[in-house]
């Protein structure tokens, strides 16, 4: 289509740095995001960090690549077996090396205008702000998890949390372990709990809170997060091709963080709709090995075709010939392209942990889930997805938190041919519908986007 005069240069005009925390489950929304804004004409680059530039392939198509040091270049984190003083240095270093980047533009034409920054990282907005650059923070989990620790910073929950459960404006009730772990489990990882409160630090500066969720998904958290900040909703950030189709090529996060196995797309080509189960715990959760074996062994009691990914580092926990005994009706793969093998009709039921990523996902493509959450945000997320939005199950756990084989099989079993996987199914179609409205013209999120490409064009 012809450009008219003038429209779209004022857009290309405005340089936006994108600054994701770096792990993986937050590059890909950030990315995604950084993608759809250089759709709509804005010049845009994305900063992870040198490590994750090196240990990942990343495309990330019209967004340049801008690498920022958190001093662990060689290999991340791991570099700093302390989560503490890890995160001492990502500020340190992180501070010093985007300042490096803003100055590095700052008398070109690709002068950097607006920094959104991970929410995790407070630290970048003042940054930004000494340069009179404008800040958007991106919250890449859900409201109703974000909601909670602003309640902790604002000192209205406080630790240990006492009694069965809690009960918040604007949440439903949750009972404690339905918290996230970090503030159900407060003494677990204190390092980690204070980077998620200090995410409200200094909230009141920005000119933007961007939340990875969408209205009609938390809509009473959403107009209550309103009324505090100067709040955006534009989720969820999967690829084009599943959701509004609006940008030519954009099918996939861009982002491959193992060798993937080209097999499992062949493989599920071969299946019939709706018998496989599809079982993944993200990037980083490992699961204890009594939680391997029953999961294993529930797998094979309920005979279903079953695609498990298995990260290397958790290959040594599946029980002895497992691989061997369920070769016929399993799979296992180190990695998969999740978001294609979630799309493909075959797909009938999804076992996660309930990592936002994957839990927006699977409502995008409408897969009915099992949630089997291990930590920090999971545990919130996988409320909502049985008792507030009814596209899946929560198996129950035993005294050491471990779900047993018969439980695991009966859940899988309920939702692959149950009573309730009808009314489950049902639900998930209907988010399916919702997720995609939300992300096209009139649309919450859709609209919410421009909003925000005009007002930090200067429109
Ligand atoms: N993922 C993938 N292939 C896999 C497993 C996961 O591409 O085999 C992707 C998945 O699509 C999601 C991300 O990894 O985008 C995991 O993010 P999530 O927030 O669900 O969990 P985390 O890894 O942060 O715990």
């Amino acid at each position: 289509m012809e450009k008219k005069e003038g429209e779209g240069d004022h857009k290309a005009l405005v340089h936006v740095l994108v600054l994701p925390y770096p792990i993986h489950g937050h590059l890909n929304p950030m990315l995604q995001f950084a993608k759809r804004l250089a759709s709509k004409g804005l010049k845009v680059s994305i900063s992870p960090t040198l490590f994750m530039t090196k240990s990942m392939k990343i495309d990330a198509g019209p967004v340049s690549i801008e690498p920022i040091s958190d001093g662990c270049d060689e290999r991340g984190h791991e570099e700093i077996d302390d989560a503490q003083l890890y995160l001492e240095q990502l500020t340190t270093s992180g501070s010093q090396s985007l300042t490096k980047i803003i100055e590095k533009h700052q008398h070109s034409s690709n002068k950097i205008g607006c920094l959104v920054y991970d929410s995790f990282l407070p630290w970048a907005l003042d940054v930004a702000q000494r340069f009179g650059l404008r800040g958007a923070a991106f919250f890449t989990q859900s409201c109703a998890v974000d909601a909670v620790y602003y309640y902790v910073h604002q000192g209205q929950l406080v630790f240990p949390v006492t009694g069965n459960s809690v009960s918040l404006p604007a949440l439903p009730v949750l009972r404690v372990s339905e918290l996230p772990s970090l503030v159900s489990r407060s003494e677990s990882y204190p390092a980690v709990l204070d980077l998620l409160v200090s995410q409200f630090s200094n909230l009141d500066r920005v000119d933007w809170a961007l939340f990875n969720t969408f209205d009609k998904l938390e809509e009473e958290l959403v107009r209550w997060m309103e009324e505090i900040f100067r709040c955006k909703t534009i989720g969820p950030t999967v690829p084009s091709a599943y959701l509004d189709k609006s940008i030519e090529g954009d099918t996939n996060y861009g982002v491959t963080l193992h060798d993937q196995n080209a097999d499992c797309m062949n493989w599920l080509n071969t299946r019939e709709t709706g018998s496989v189960v599809y079982i993944s715990f993200g990037s980083i959760a490992e699961l204890v090995p009594e939680q391997m074996d029953e999961l294993a062994w529930g797998l094979k009691g309920c005979n279903y075709y079953f695609l498990w990914v298995v990260r290397a580092s958790e290959e040594d926990k599946l029980p002895n010939k497992f691989k061997e005994e369920t070769q016929d009706k399993g799979l296992i793969v180190k990695w998969c392209p999740q978001l294609e093998v979630l799309a493909h009709h075959a797909i009938g039921c999804f076992v996660t942990h309930c990592g936002w990523n994957s839990t927006l996902e699977a409502l995008s493509l409408g897969v009915p889930l099992v949630g089997v959450p291990q930590w920090t945000d999971q545990p919130t997320n996988a409320k909502y997805v049985e008792e507030v939005w009814g596209v899946g199950l929560r198996p129950s756990v035993d005294e050491n938190g471990i779900v047993g084989r018969i439980e695991m099989e009966h859940c899988i079993r309920e939702v692959m041919e149950g009573e309730r996987g009808r009314d489950i199914k049902r639900n998930a179609c209907k988010w399916k519908e919702l997720t995609k409205e939300a992300s096209s013209p009139g649309g919450s999120s859709h609209n919410n986007i421009e909003e925000f490409v005009t007002e930090i064009s200067g429109g």
